[in-house]
């Protein structure tokens, strides 16, 4: 029988938990990890029980939508809402977080960033990043982890 890698089940989570988000400019997922552990997710949306932008569309102000939590973030909150320590965890995300996501992942304690794809990568945050010894890999989602589904399935 074939197992997925952790690295695999990880960033298959975050990919999942993205479909739940709420603005289409970039459907994004986070999954915090602790030990081997899922500790928390989170996705892009509006604060809870605020207008979602799927409803009422982005609020846009110069050029990003302002309507949302970012995915990190909400992950980063569940874990401050259920006072779970993020201190030397790992966090999963689909997109290369944004400048304020990084410096609140860093903040945060988080020791390792896995990221499936590269997103305006600002240079400032992978200088903070070093500065702060906060690791960073690339590590892709492999069709193959998602292939297993379907082929699971109908075993
Ligand atoms: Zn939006
Ligand atoms: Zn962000």
């Amino acid at each position: 029988m074939e197992r997925i890698s952790w690295h695999q089940y990880f960033m298959a989570q975050s990919h999942l938990i993205a479909l739940r988000s709420t603005c289409e400019r970039l459907m994004v997922g986070a999954t915090i990890v602790r030990d081997k552990r899922i500790i928390a997710g989170g996705y892009n949306g509006s604060v809870s029980g605020s207008a979602h932008c799927i409803d009422e569309g982005c609020y846009v102000i110069d050029g990003h939508c302002i309507r949302t939590i970012h995915a990190e973030m909400n992950a980063l909150l569940q874990c401050a809402k259920f006072g779970v320590p993020t201190d030397g965890a790992e966090i999963y995300v689909t997109h290369f977080p944004c400048l304020q996501c990084c410096k609140s992942i860093i903040q945060a304690g988080i020791k390792t960033v896995y990221y499936a794809a590269n997103y305006k990568n600002h240079p400032y945050a992978l200088e903070l990043f070093e500065e702060a010894n906060v690791r960073i890999e690339y590590i892709p989602l492999e069709k193959q982890t998602l292939n297993l589904l379907p082929k699971r399935i109908n075993d």
